[in-house]
């Protein structure tokens, strides 16, 4: 699957209300012709049990997936590049190409689970990422390990974090109630979160 990002969603991910002046709209266009030059996507998906052996947040689950998204080395490279150089304005608007794309490509992976899903009947599903509350950063390496083949794309470093940076892994859920452990009240993510979604 091929994921193009477009002016509106890196001006609104950035913070913009308005049209912000020519020049930084210039450098955002050069930066988005860029970055969508190196944007490869990397989504794998696969189902799991629900005994409970994976984790609590699938107990009493029908159905449950991990998953594993990646736009790849090459966006953040070019990043770092400017970022050497001085060139700090286009590094920023690239890192923020970056993440509205790995952001993307999460939405476009959790669709493609839900098809999945209501092929076996299922409609209604959760997802929440290793970070989430009730949700601990060593299942980072558990799901990356899970879905290591044919071609592992990331790696998790000794803090559990991914690399490429701009990748990330998810657990989703369907049938049965999602227990109040997990709930996102409180998060101070919520407003802005896709996961919940
Ligand atoms: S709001 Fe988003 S980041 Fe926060 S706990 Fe819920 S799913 Fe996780």
């Amino acid at each position: 699957m091929s994921i193009t990002i477009h002016k509106d969603q890196v001006l609104k991910q950035i913070g913009y209300k308005s049209l912000p002046e020519e020049k930084v709209l210039t450098l955002l266009d050069e930066m988005l012709e860029l970055g969508n030059k190196q944007i490869s996507p990397l989504m794998k998906f696969k189902k799991i049990g629900c005994s409970g052996e994976f984790h609590p947040f699938f107990h009493g689950a029908a159905l449950g997936y991990f998953a594993l998204v990646s736009i790849g080395p090459e966006l953040e490279n070019q990043v770092k590049a400017f970022f050497d150089l001085g060139k700090a304005m286009e590094g920023y608007i690239l890192d923020v190409v970056g993440t509205v794309a790995v952001k993307q490509a999460g939405n476009a992976l959790w669709a493609e689970i839900i098809e999945d899903a209501s092929l076996r009947g299922f409609k209604k599903g959760f997802r929440r990422a290793p970070g989430c509350k009730g949700v601990p950063m060593p299942l980072q390496k558990r799901i990356i390990d899970m879905l290591q083949e044919p071609d592992p794309g990331v790696r998790v470093t000794s803090s559990y974090m991914l690399v490429p940076r701009k990748s990330f892994a998810f657990l989703g859920r369907f049938g049965g109630k999602l227990e109040g452990s997990f709930s996102c009240e409180g998060c101070p993510q919520f407003s802005t979160c896709d996961l919940r979604r």
